[in-house]
């Protein structure tokens, strides 16, 4: 390190105060953009306002790094695929407490901060909830002082840009990076070679030990790695979000650029760099696989590399290591890491097997966040053989000793055997990587209640027997400083005015207001700030949309990714019925409402793609209907991402959380609505259980099978077509749909949808709790034309969202699963 005695070193420290601030804007603007002030754009603003508050997260980046080594504390290493963080200005205005000091200074001039704000574009490197929970995990881990650091990848392209043209799904590009990126830090100096391809050698000669081999002729792919400060709200301490880039380990091919042909000689450079240039929009298809897994192992190795790096900077050796490090898998996209890091200990750094696999099994711990099928992640070992020779070599290696000790401890039992090894031997050979999860960790989490039961019964029934003390429950929860605090201004003053500010650290503090449902002054002003938040939606849904809708309506939504399970198509079924009946007596006394749709479909999936369309075509029947007006208005809000769901969330009156029993691993969506004064429909599915539990069931719509009739139905033959033919309502709907209602220039269009369910099977069962989904409906009519009863019902959730904060779920990972304690900053 540096040999300047730190005493002799200077620098301008950034000052708090609006002058101090403006000074430093104004020096970010010159000297870091170079522009001058009366030709500065709106993003020139941005990236100069973005460095400046960046400065004062940099004291206490470097502040907190120190002290965790000073304080020698166990680092956690979180390691996802995903990490969708969303905006980052106004999290570290709020974060900082700046922001009224930089909306002075900006209005000083003349930029208005909220249009600054609102031109930051979504860091959206990651798919849905997987990628959510990350990001608040980050922000909770910031906020609690967990030592550590979140590793992934820096996606050139981000999620795709959802557009919605003729009523249909087409896919842009997201270039994020287009106008640079103030936030991070490009680390040139950490950069790491990531092998591929290749073959192994076996170490000969007297010093060799026996399990070590020699990985040689692999093709090669730099990780350089870029930094971004993800800040604590209320405490000095940061955290670390690494993200790593693929470079090219030679610029250009010079003897191809010699030649004359420049094309070929940048070629292999265009090639290594695709690794990191994609968010595939799908975890579950077969389309680019192998790239996919090349960017799992670029990613875990660079990271893998870069722990030993540091533990080695601070230890003379690996004794220390599981006391030392902490290293967490968000699913099963980073689970080549276990081979890796064996890989490393033994082929790199001469530790024997069995101090490799005591090492790995005591540093790794594992989420699963989804019990289906066809997203549990499996390589052909033929693929993993061609790209990762080594790494299949340790892991048939680990199959191996691990089927040894199953069949001495269970007499050989070979379908127990089969059951649970690593390998699948059914068709072609394929890697069960949640297996070797399971295997290599020291403990295995669900993210709700239910669905780490469902775990223990279904996926991973054998091993919950072999090895029970693993497994265990962490339910989710979300950051109630992006989710309340920066997304509610209107509901966060009011509870700062009543319960004070301490719930921003301290979630459970909601509690206090449960007694205030009952304060019709309070009912009052929480309505209020419901009211101000859905004319905000209304105003961004009329500007973007062109659409105008009634602020006194309920508005009803459902946001999340488009998937068959998540139902969309349900409450589709819903909007329709509730057109006919208004069609049937237009002068009735419906209760108006507002149905907002959003979410992107994987651009492979066929079916969710289509139901996106009929959304769309449907808004466009109903929407247009004079007979209908006001009563009902369905909105597909495009492109849906964290920055939409933040203006969202908040306006909504009714929580859509409507999933087959069973499919739903836990949902964070279903918390951030109840967090912000949403009721919630749903079926008893992920963490709706407990958030029931947790609000009371008497303030929660439920509706549905359960996961136990779920099965039950499915074990006895399931017949949607009896269903549809006993139930009129039902039938009207489905026929409509059929017949082209929606799709007049082609009729047809819909037919798959109906035969999905009508004749094919109906997988996520529909049509079995249409009827019940109704009915529940009703109900929620019932009580909308009860303003304050509804008020009431809203505050009593908001008061037992407590529970939900990722706050929570972090303290229980640290003390549960990590064993870290918290850095401590003076
Ligand atoms: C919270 C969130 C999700 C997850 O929503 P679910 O309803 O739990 O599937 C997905 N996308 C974004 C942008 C989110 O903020």
């Amino acid at each position: 390190m540096s040999a300047m005695p730190i005493s002799d070193f200077t620098y301008d420290h950034p000052d708090r105060d609006v002058a101090a601030f403006k000074r430093s804007v104004a020096t970010k603007l010159i000297y870091a953009v170079g522009k001058d002030p009366v030709a500065a754009s709106q993003d020139d603003w941005l990236h100069a306002t973005a460095m400046a508050v960046r400065d004062q997260l940099v004291e206490r980046w470097m502040a907190t790094t120190r002290a965790q080594y000073d304080q020698k504390l166990k680092r956690v290493y979180y390691l996802s695929m995903e990490f969708l963080i969303g905006r980052v200005f106004t999290n570290a205005l709020l974060a900082l407490e700046l922001q009224d000091t930089v909306k002075e200074a900006l209005a000083d001039f003349g930029v208005d901060i909220q249009a600054l704000a609102e031109r930051e574009p979504d860091a959206a490197l990651g798919n849905g909830g997987l990628g959510r929970l990350a990001a608040c995990f980050l922000d909770s881990m910031a906020t609690l002082g967990v030592p550590g650091m979140g590793y992934g990848i820096r996606y050139e392209y981000g999620m795709f840009r959802q557009q919605i043209v003729d009523g249909q799904q087409v896919e842009a590009p997201d270039y994020w990076l287009t106008r640079g990126n103030p936030w991070e830090f490009q680390r040139p100096e950490v950069t790491y070679r990531v092998r591929f391809g290749g073959h192994v050698q076996r170490l000969e000669g007297r010093n060799a030990s026996h399990d070590a081999a020699r990985w040689v002729d692999t093709h090669d792919v730099l990780a350089m790695a870029y930094d971004t400060i993800i800040p604590g709200y209320g405490t000095q301490s940061t955290q670390t979000l690494r993200l790593w880039s693929a470079r090219a380990t030679e610029e250009i091919d010079l003897s191809a650029f010699n030649r004359g042909n420049y094309m070929e000689a940048v070629e292999r450079k265009n090639h290594s760099e695709n690794v990191s240039r994609v968010l595939y929009p799908d975890d579950s298809t077969a389309s680019g696989r192998e790239l996919r897994l090349h960017q799992e192992y670029f990613f875990v190795s660079a990271s893998m590399q870069d722990m030993l790096r540091r533990h080695l900077r601070n230890h003379s050796d690996f004794d220390t290591l599981p006391t030392q490090i902490s290293i967490h898998l968000n699913d099963t996209h980073p689970v080549l890491a276990i081979p890796e890091l064996m890989r490393l200990l033994i082929d790199d750094h001469g530790l024997t097997w069995d101090t490799a696999w005591s090492h790995t099994q005591k540093v790794f711990s594992y989420t699963n966040h989804t019990l289906m099928h066809e997203a549990l992640e499996t390589w052909p070992v033929e693929v993993l053989g061609r790209v990762l020779p080594r790494h299949l070599q340790i892991l048939f290696e680990i199959n191996s000793r691990f089927l040894h000790s199953v069949a001495q401890a269970h007499s050989h039992d070979v379908e127990l055997m089969r059951r649970v090894s690593l390998i699948d031997e059914a068709g072609e050979r394929r890697v069960r990587m949640a297996y070797v999860a399971v295997l290599a960790s020291h403990s295995v989490n669900g993210v709700s209640e239910l669905h780490s039961e469902l775990m223990k019964q279904s996926i991973f029934a054998d091993f919950a027997r072999l090895y029970p003390e693993r497994f265990n429950n962490k339910t989710n929860g979300v950051t109630p400083r992006r989710w309340l605090a920066l997304a509610n201004p209107a509901l966060s003053a009011l509870l700062d005015s009543r319960i004070g500010r301490g719930w921003r650290r301290d979630l459970s503090q909601l509690e206090a207001l449960r007694p205030m449902a009952q304060q019709p002054a309070f009912v009052r002003a929480f309505r209020h700030a419901k009211r101000e938040n859905k004319l905000r939606l209304a105003n961004w849904i009329e500007q973007h949309l062109g659409i105008v809708v009634d602020t006194d309506a309920l508005f009803d939504v459902q946001v999340k990714r488009m998937h068959e399970y998540k139902r969309q198509l349900l409450n589709v079924l819903h909007v329709v019925t509730r057109y006919q009946r208004i069609l049937d007596a237009p002068q009735a006394q419906h209760v108006p409402r507002v149905v907002v749709f959003g979410g992107k479909a994987a651009s492979a999936y066929r079916m969710a793609k289509l139901v996106v369309r009929l959304i769309n075509d449907v808004a466009q029947v109903v929407n247009n209907d004079t007979r209908v007006g006001p009563l009902l208005k369905v909105v597909f809000v495009p492109n849906y991402n964290v920055s939409l769901a933040e203006i969202i969330m908040p306006a909504a009156d009714l929580s859509e959380q409507i999933s087959t029993a069973g499919t739903e691993a836990s949902g964070t969506g279903n918390m951030k609505f109840a967090l912000n004064g949403a009721l919630t429909i749903g079926t008893l599915d992920g963490a709706n259980v407990e958030m029931r539990d947790s609000v009371g069931k008497e303030n929660f719509f439920i509706f549905g099978k359960t996961t136990p009739e779920v099965a039950e139905i499915r074990a006895g033959g399931y017949e949607p077509r009896a269903i549809y033919e006993a139930d009129p309502a039902l039938r009207r709907a489905l026929d409509a749909i059929r017949d082209g209602v929606f799709s007049a220039t082609e009729p047809t269009r819909y037919q798959e949808i109906y035969d999905a369910l009508v004749n094919w099977g109906d997988q996520y069962l529909l049509l079995a709790d249409y009827a019940s989904y109704i009915q529940t409906q009703e109900q929620v009519d019932a009580l909308y034309r009860q303003p304050d009863a509804w008020a009431r019902m809203a505050i009593l959730n908001v008061a037992g969202m407590g529970g939900f904060s990722s706050d929570r779920t972090i303290a229980q990972y640290a003390h549960e699963i990590w064993h870290t304690r918290p850095v401590r900053l003076s």
